[in-house]
This record gives structure tokens, sequence and C-alpha cells, in this order.
């Protein structure tokens, strides 16, 4: 029997075989209380002392009993839980498991480090939040399958163990034993076999599908995530957005109980990035970003004067209510962690203005400044690209307590198609992308757009989709303008050319990252709480010590040595 079969028993009816954790034992004088869970419900069990059951449990012991389903006495009843008004007068308690000494509590908001969490993550499970995170995580695949039926796409797997899918980051290599020194790649994404299947004749497609992205660690990302992978042949970016919005319409109102409202609103990803400073701007927070360049063409203050000799930039942003000193400092500590150089600041008061840097400023400065009005004037002065970044922080933690809004999703459109990311020329989605104009792409690709669309969620880049090349020669061109050398493309993508070339109809797809969309939705600090056996930052599982080193025999037969980097 499990606790919730209870409901509807009358008082003083027999319970049999009741099972469940012990979740804590009291002991009051002559009797005894131990609370009783199982995966959705708790129930007291009192008994007194001068009874034949020898209790001798303790915290998440497994037990059975049986006994009399009783009303409490007024004054005793317990209205936090659903059995709260019910006990159970046990006559009987067996143990069916003991449990260790536990290395933390099972219970809400506790402070114990996440590496001994992930160690016994087991346990971490059966903690409410943990519990109820993991349970919403279910219901999304389900919404999801749900929805996925009633608009008619195919449910379809992909392989795992593949040649290379790129996705703007390093594969995860597994070793061939029947191949010594051939390796496979776990799929970055099912991008190319979704893309097949379009050529094979499918008029959709998705999964919801593991991803494996072995990238250096960023906050938040995980080596081994799950996305709904969607495709749709003879498609335009049009209609792949319209069921995407229809999906996610569904999602949270079936799995989480909240009404969006559709069609989204759109922005290009130029207006994204001057405006936000990101090409995943937060858009429940209705401040944008300043260029006040043109008001230091002439100055004195030396790091902004090089800054613009540099053909650098001076950005801000303006907030009516000032910050007291502590804010600023926090505001000027957390973007140097980000890489800055530190917050510049104005305090306009009466078009008087103060601030560190106030001295240095001359009369014309002031007085273009002064027509922000009174408050706070923040900025950072640089590489467009490398401020945008800080500024984009200091919107977020300078003006979200001010929103109301809750949900604000946001499509980006109108992507370069080419990005300069740590020095090295990568396509901004990937080279499957088909180019907004092939003759602009073909004459100058560098500066062309790509038909890429990404879904922002509340500043969170929650997927993306392209339209796709269903033409050999274009996507030949595009994998050598992106540098590849024609054998590289040979090998590496020269089958899937190949597939191209028999009558590929138009296609077009997207995915979505399903942690971020729980995380997000859950509001929880990081997507490690809605997966559940998650990697640490450094790609660690603490639970099961993987990865770990390999054995000499198993060298051996995969044709592998260890060698000696120093
Ligand atoms: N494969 C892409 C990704 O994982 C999504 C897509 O273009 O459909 O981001």
């Amino acid at each position: 029997m499990i606790i919730k079969e209870l409901n509807g028993l009358k008082d003083g009816s027999n319970v049999q075989n009741l099972f469940g954790w012990v979740d804590n034992v009291r002991d009051h004088g002559g009797l005894t209380f131990i609370d009783l869970r199982d995966f959705d419900s708790t129930i007291q069990l009192v008994f007194d002392k001068e009874s034949s059951i020898n209790v001798g449990v303790k915290n998440e012991y497994y037990i059975k009993v049986s006994g009399v389903f009783s009303k409490r006495d007024e004054g005793l009843v317990n209205n936090k839980t659903a059995y709260g008004q019910y006990e159970i007068l046990i006559n009987s308690l067996d143990i069916v498991n003991e449990s260790k000494t536990l290395p933390f509590q099972i219970e809400d908001n506790i402070d114990t480090d996440e590496s001994i969490r992930l160690k016994y993550r087991y346990l971490d499970l059966r903690r409410n939040e943990m519990k109820n995170n993991i349970v919403a995580r279910s219901k999304t695949f389900k919404s999801i399958r749900n929805i996925m039926n009633k608009l008619e796409i195919l449910e379809i797997d992909t392989p795992t163990l593949i040649k290379s899918t790129p996705e703007g980051a390093k594969d995860f290599l597994v070793p061939s034993r029947k191949s010594p020194g051939s390796f496979y790649a776990l799929p970055q994404s099912p991008q190319m076999y979704k893309q097949l299947f379009m050529m094979s004749g499918f008029p959709n497609y998705y999964q919801i599908a593991k991803c494996y992205r072995d990238e250096d660690s960023r906050k938040d990302r995980q080596p081994e995530f799950t996305q709904l992978d969607i495709e749709f042949s003879n498609a335009n970016p049009e209609l792949v957005k319209h069921n995407i919005e229809i999906i996610v319409k569904h999602i949270f109102k079936e799995a989480f109980d909240i009404k969006i409202t559709t069609p989204f609103n759109s922005i290009t990803y130029e207006d994204s990035m001057s405006l936000y400073g990101t090409d995943k701007p937060d858009l429940r927070i209705k401040e944008t970003l300043s260029d006040i360049t043109d008001i230091f063409l002439n100055t004195d203050i030396k790091f902004i004067k090089d800054t613009i000799n540099n053909s650098g930039k001076v950005l801000s942003l303006h907030t009516k209510n000032t910050l007291s000193r502590k804010n600023i400092d926090l505001l000027d500590e957390s973007i140097k962690l980000l890489g800055s150089n530190g917050l510049g600041w104005f305090k306009i008061d009466n078009n008087e203005i103060s601030g560190p840097l106030a001295k240095f400023l001359n009369d014309k400065e002031k007085s273009e400044l002064g027509l922000f009005g009174d408050g706070l004037i923040v900025f950072q002065a640089g590489n467009l690209l490398e401020i945008a970044k800080y500024m984009d922080h200091l919107r977020r933690e300078i003006f979200i307590n001010n929103s109301d809004e809750v949900i604000n999703f946001t499509w980006v459109e109108d992507f370069p198609y080419f990005e300069i990311e740590n020095g090295i020329l990568q396509p901004s989605h990937h080279p499957f992308t088909a180019p907004k104009s092939p003759d602009d792409f073909e004459k100058n690709p560098k500066n062309s757009k790509a038909l890429h669309y990404d879904l922002v969620l509340n500043g969170v880049e929650l997927g993306s989709g392209s339209q796709r090349i269903n033409n050999p020669r274009l996507q030949k061109l595009v994998l050598e303008k992106w540098g590849l050398t024609e054998i590289d493309i040979d090998q590496r993508f020269g089958w899937f050319i190949e597939a191209l070339s028999y009558g590929t109809p138009q296609h077009a797809g997207f995915a979505i990252g399903i942690d971020r969309l729980v995380a997000e939705i859950l509001k929880q600090p990081s997507i490690r709480d809605v997966i559940p056996f998650p990697k640490t930052q450094s790609g660690m599982d603490p639970l099961t010590d993987a990865p770990s080193e390999i054995n000499e025999d198993d060298l051996i037969e995969y044709n592998l040595r260890y060698v000696d980097n120093e």
C-alpha cells in the first residue's frame, strides 16, 4: 500500500502493509512518533512505549507498518500536510532495510556542498525540492510528446556513435576497439541526421535528443544535455517559428499551467546588440544602453581618450534611482570578475555631477551628461564587443528587480553568418545554415547574414534554428568560405554533400534546450538542479567518479597509450 491510497479511508479503518522511509522519529514521553514518507506523501505513525513494538529505527530506514487509521485530536492537527488530520496507531513495524548515517538531511534548503549532493545524488533526489524538479522535467517530456503527436510530427531516433557534427564545440571521442586507432564522435546535435531524414522524404521529425559538447567549463553548461530537436520538410523560418510557438505554448500550459501569449516579438541581431549589448536580451527590462562616445570626443580622461583613439566606444546606462555606494562597489566587483577593468560612474543630482572622475570633466561633458537627469550613469569604455558584455551584465543586475513581467519570449534574427570566436572564424550557428542571400555570401561572406533564428526566454538562449542549405554547391561554398581545405571538406563532409545531391527538398528546423527551459520556468539557480545526474562544472561525475583512467589491458585492446605531455 502506498500512502496516497489512504485517501478516503474512514477513521478507525485498518491499514495493512504501508511502506515508506522514516522521515524523522520523535520521542515524547510515553509516545513515539514517526513521520513516514513515500514518493508523494507523509503520515504520522504513533505508538506507545509499552507496546511490544521494538522501534529501533532511524532516519531513512525503509519500513513496513500496519495499524489503525485515526483522526488526530483537535489541536494536534497539522494542516501543512495532506494527512495532517490523521495518524496511524501502529500495531506492527518491520524494518525492510536499514540506512547508514546520512551525509546530509533529506529536507529542503540544505547548504550542503554541491559535490557531496552529487556524490549521493540518489539521496539528494529524495529531497522534495529536487524530486519536484525531476517530476517537472518528466511532465515536460510528456507534454512534448502530447503536442508532437497532436501535430503529427514523427518521433525518430538517430545514432550516437557518429563521425562528427560541428556545432562550435569540441567532440567527445569514443575509441573503436574493432578499428584500432579510429574514433567515433558523440553527436554535438543530431543536425546532419535530421537533415538526412528530410532528404529521405520524411515530412518532419522530432527527437528528445542527448547532445554532447566538450566545451570549456562555462557557467551553467553541461557536457551532456537534452534538447527537443525538430525538423520540417518544405519549410521556411516562418513555418518553423510558428510551430515552435505552438509547441512552447502547449508545454507551458500542460506541464506548468502557465499561459503565455503568442506570437512572440522579434528583434534583429544588430538592434539587440546596440540596444542591449547582447544577442540574448532580457526584455523584461525596458531600459536600453546609450552610446555616449561622442560626448567624450575632447576628453581629458585619459583611459577614455585612449579608448576613442583606438576606435573604442563608451556605453552607458542611466538609472533614476541612484544606488548606494555599497551597491556600486558590488557592481564594480561583479564586472571585474567578467574581465572589466572596473565600473565607471557619475552621480547626477540637480545638474551637479559627482563621482571619482567628475573632477576631470569639462563643461561640455558636464552639460551633456546632465541631460540624462538626476540619478546614476554607469559606463564602460573599450572595445565594443568586449564592453557590450559588461553592459549587458550591468543592465540585468541594476534593473531586473524593477520588472514585474515574469515570462518574456523574443526571437532574435538576422545574425551575421560568421563571427570571430577566440580569434577563429566560426559560423554563428552551424555551417548547414542557409545564407540569407547566396549571392552576397559568395561576394562577401564575412559581412553576410544567415537565415538563423534564436529563441530567447528572459535573457536565456532557449533554442536555435535555421533554414538549411539544400544545394550541394552552396554547401561546399560555405565550407570553403569557413576556411576548410578541399581535402577536409571531402573527408569530413563529402558524404553529406553527396547526400544533398539527389533532389533535396527545402527544409528548416529548430532545437530547444530542455534543461534550460525547465530550469528557467522553475527559477532554479542552475541547469544542474533539473538534470537527474549532472556533471560538475569541471565535467566530473562525483557519484561514479567518471571520467576515469582505464587499465593497461583495455589500453592494449583499444590500441591506446598514455603519453607524458610534460
Ligand atoms: N542543431 C542546432 C543546435 O543544436 C539546432 C538546429 O539548427 O536545428 O543548436
